[in-house]
């Protein structure tokens, strides 16, 4: 390899590679890139920070949000990769540690870990010509044809300032940094948020800490992890033919009579309906709420020294302050120019194409209300298709380019979701596929089979690399 590296350098130490794809990120997003490129042999390359694959999911991943006691959100039946199922013996909802055994498993059976250099991180990568100019770490620079970015969403923790807090005597940690409930012992802990980590923390606080608070802005619905015995995934799949305001009227009575009135144990009442904001599915807070282990508060006013006074009034001492406040999306590698933000995320044609730069794609820059793997493997199979009618001239191609510039479909599936960042490229799952197939058919480009990846579970590295000069790294 080094040989042909050499060879490739052209005069400027640029080593061309202008003829291959280079996929920035090895977590669950690039790895279904990876599986794509490989299917319909678009030569390619995968740059990832860390020594391992699986992103977010190995918690040694420095910087990964990911804590010992985290268990998926959807569960293991409608969250795997395309014709990939999770393992018979996994539970319902696999523990974080299974899912990356999953996702190793995964670029294990697909061959995809030849294609991926470890230990790189990417600075820079800046447009030059028809092509991208990509800068690692080891200042080692690359000519490549093309970019997809899939460096997720989750490492840049956003962090509001509370006031009080240059005088405050505790502790503020932000939720990316939380890892073990060890952190709780001897400690009143407060908890800001309400999202699906938060509840997670809050719950492990609820064991672990002398006292445990949750401070929450607005109230929501919280759907319990079962529903009839079924995970609330797979009960509410069946009934994707009925219109959402039905779903959205039946649901939300179910929860009540299920869930009960959560304004009893101090949380506000929702102000929106069930399904406006990203589900939070979780019913252990509600059992240690309902056990005094978690006393829900309003949101915070002030600190006051080793206080926290709340906007009710109320006042309590506290030891440790975890936000769970979410992240700030960005794409740290690239200039603001090559993206268009709005509200905080890239503005991008189905949440994948660049309407303005040729050649650059993101994939898992959306968030949506289930298991997300399958969407990123058909989103995958998109990009690939998009690419291949491009390199076969095909009508197609130029036809998808149009609509890359002007068609801005909503994706909501008609439900008025919270008017916030996070929900700005929110997407409404059976509505982006409904529209993504719609599009797909129309350009003659097949949806994904099952079986079709079978033949790359056999490594052929001759036939298979296309002669990239990473390709046969490892
Ligand atoms: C606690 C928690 C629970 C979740 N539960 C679910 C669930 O139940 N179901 C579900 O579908 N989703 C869930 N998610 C969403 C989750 O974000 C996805 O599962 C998934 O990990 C996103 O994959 P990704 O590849 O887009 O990003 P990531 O997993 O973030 O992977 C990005 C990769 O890019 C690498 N990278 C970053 N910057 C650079 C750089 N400059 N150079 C080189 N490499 C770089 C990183 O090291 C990483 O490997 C959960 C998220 C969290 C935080």
């Amino acid at each position: 390899m080094e040989q042909n590296r050499k060879e490739g350098i052209g005069k400027k130490g640029i080593i061309d590679e202008s003829d291959t794809f280079c996929i920035i990120g090895a977590g669950p997003a690039g790895l279904t890139m990876a599986r794509s490129f490989r299917d319909k042999n678009i030569p390619f390359v995968v740059f990832e920070k860390h020594n391992e694959v699986g992103g977010i999911w190995d918690i040694n991943n420095p910087g990964s949000p990911m804590y010992e006691s985290a268990h998926f959100i959807s569960s293991k039946y409608l969250s795997n990769y395309f014709d990939y199922p999770m393992p018979n013996e996994y539970p319902d909802y696999p523990s974080n540690r299974q899912i990356l055994n999953y996702h190793r498993n995964f670029a294990k059976e697909y061959h995809l870990y030849p294609y991926i250099r470890f230990n790189t991180f990417i600075n820079k990568i800046t447009q030059s010509g028809e092509k991208w100019l990509v800068e690692t770490n080891a200042k080692e620079m690359y000519l490549f044809q093309g970019i997809v970015c899939a460096t997720g969403i989750t490492w840049s923790p956003n962090q509001p300032r509370l006031k009080g807090e240059d005088t405050f005597l505790g502790q503020i940690l932000h939720s990316v940094h939380y890892k073990s409930p060890n952190l709780f012992k001897g400690k009143r802990v407060l908890v800001v948020g309400a999202g699906n980590s938060g509840c997670d923390i809050t719950c492990d606080a609820a064991t672990n800490a002398e006292q445990a608070y949750i401070s929450v802005r607005r109230g929501y619905h919280f759907i319990p992890k079962h529903i009839l015995g079924k995970p609330a995934d797979v009960f509410g799949d069946g009934a994707h033919w009925i219109p959402n305001w039905i779903s959205q009227l039946v649901f939300g009575k179910l929860l009540k009579f299920l869930v009960g009135d959560l304004s009893k144990l101090g949380l506000p009442k929702p102000d929106h309906k069930i399904f406006e904001t990203h589900p939070i599915i979780n019913d252990q807070l509600i059992h240690y709420l309902r056990h005094g282990d978690v006393i829900a508060k309003s949101d915070i006013d002030y600190l006051d020294k080793d206080s926290v006074v709340f906007k009710d009034g109320t006042k309590e001492k506290i030891d440790l302050i975890i936000l769970a406040t979410g992240y700030n999306w960005s794409i740290p590698y690239m200039d603001e120019k090559y993206f268009e933000w709005k509200s905080g995320r890239p503005d991008l044609y189905l949440t994948l194409f660049n309407r303005n730069f040729e050649n650059l794609y993101a994939l898992g820059y959306m968030e949506t209300d289930g298991g997300a793997y399958k969407m990123f493997d058909e989103m995958a199979n998109l990009i690939a298709s998009f690419i291949n009618a491009k390199k076969n001239h095909h009508p197609s191609a130029l036809q998808f380019e149009k609509l890359i510039q002007k068609d801005q479909p909503k994706l909501n599936g008609n439900i008025q979701y919270l008017n916030s960042g996070r929900h700005s490229v929110y997407v409404n799952q059976v509505a982006y596929r409904k529209y993504r197939s719609k599009v797909q058919k129309k350009m003659g480009w097949p949806e994904l089979k099952t079986g079709q990846f079978n033949r790359l579970k056999t490594y052929d590295p001759i036939s298979l690399d296309n002669g990239s000069i990473l390709g046969v790294s490892k």
